[in-house]
């Protein structure tokens, strides 16, 4: 059975998202963007063993402690697509920028393409690349559990935002509708901010891509 726990972590309460199989207690942790003592002391009092860190997308909020705890941790850094990589490249200026704690570049293991599989607390997660909000975001579904982790590509009655370098709009909404919405409508999934939803809720009543807000 694979549990989660949501995390918010940063200033911008970013929902930092740890899975693990209860049996086993082998984990993964989606999007370490900070406040790393506040995942470390949930992590082992739970006595669950990270085998591997998932990165959505390059954003200081979402990438911003990946590198510590992969280094602490000696796991290693898998995500996002290979386009974000700009973005973490300049995590150091980002968090000068926003008045963030030191943030450190790093190289993943594995960049991720759109189909990738990657295993995970006993099970398997598909990799949904979904551009828009920053060009290399993913999303990680996990199809039995029917739970995903979308980063800032969907919110419960909003969507990521594309004011930003390499951020297109119709591309986020294509991500959504086309990759996204193609989906089991039952999954849930839990956004990068905010409370969870499920797709099918979405996609019957998101002001920006339910189907009526579309025609
Ligand atoms: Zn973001
Ligand atoms: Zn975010």
């Amino acid at each position: 059975m694979l549990r989660y726990q949501i995390i918010p972590v940063t200033p911008f309460q970013q929902n930092c998202t740890v899975f693990w199989n209860e049996e086993t207690m082998k984990g993964a942790i989606v999007d370490p963007g900070g406040d790393l003592a506040l995942l470390n002391k949930f992590i082992d009092e739970n006595n669950i063993e990270i085998e591997k860190i998932l990165v959505t997308h390059g954003h200081l909020d979402h990438a911003g402690s990946v590198a510590e705890m992969a280094t602490q941790r000696g796991v290693p850094i898998i995500g996002p697509h290979k386009e974000d990589k700009f973005w973490i490249d300049g995590m150091p200026a980002a968090a000068q920028q926003y008045g963030f704690p030191e943030a450190l570049a790093f190289e993943p293991d594995q960049w991720l393409e759109n189909g990738d599989k990657v295993e995970a607390a006993g099970v398997s997660f598909d990799v949904v690349h979904c551009p828009g909000h920053t060009p290399g975001h993913v999303v990680f579904v996990q199809p039995e559990d029917k739970v995903a982790m979308v980063g800032d590509v969907i919110f419960k009655g909003s969507i990521g935002r594309t004011d930003f370098p390499k951020g297109d709009y119709q591309q986020l909404i294509s991500s959504i509708t086309d990759r996204l919405f193609s989906l089991d409508l039952d999954i849930t999934f839990i956004p990068g901010h905010g409370p969870t939803s499920t797709l099918g809720f979405e996609k019957q009543t998101n002001p920006f891509v339910s189907d009526t807000a579309l025609g």
